[in-house]
């Protein structure tokens, strides 16, 4: 199982936002698109950063209700692990849980091509069970 499998499912859409936008926007963004994060990207398509509703609760801690006129670029985080359409889930598991975050983007020739969350994963992994147990069920039912 790999990234490519999971993006084949969920689709290559990318919810992104220009590092000069403010906070309050990108949290707009989060909240219509109910998501957790969106990547940040230049106005060249190149992958600036990624900022998280984690990012933003850290912001508002910081400096109150007035991080909210901030830049994205001051709240997201600018060192940005990613992975490639052949990186395997476990090993994307892995990448998650050593980094203690939940998305990480997927990125081919520079270009960003998709994103996988954490999420994504919990619910290939469960699809992944289901389809097991049946067949285990269906063979027991055979014998
Ligand atoms: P998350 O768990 O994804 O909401 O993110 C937790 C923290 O990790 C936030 O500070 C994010 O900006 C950061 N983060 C999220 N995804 C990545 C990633 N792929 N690479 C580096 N940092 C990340």
């Amino acid at each position: 199982m790999n990234v490519a499998q999971i993006l084949g499912g969920k689709g290559h859409d990318v919810v992104s936002v220009q590092p000069h936008r403010t906070l309050a926007e990108a949290i707009r963004t989060l909240g219509e698109k109910r998501i957790g994060a969106v990547v940040v990207m230049g106005a060249d398509g190149g992958l600036l950063g990624i900022l998280s509703e984690r990012d933003i609760i850290r912001a508002l801690a910081d400096a109150g209700p007035t991080a909210l006129d901030n830049p994205v670029s001051r709240a997201m985080t600018a060192k940005v692990v990613t992975c490639r359409s052949e990186t395997s889930i476990d090993e994307l598991m892995e990448i998650m849980t050593s980094g203690r975050f939940r998305h990480v983007p997927v990125v081919e020739s520079g270009r960003v091509k998709g994103i996988v969350s954490i999420g994504d994963i919990v619910k290939h992994r469960v699809a992944e069970i289901e389809a097991e147990s049946r067949a285990m069920r269906d063979y027991i039912a055979m014998a």
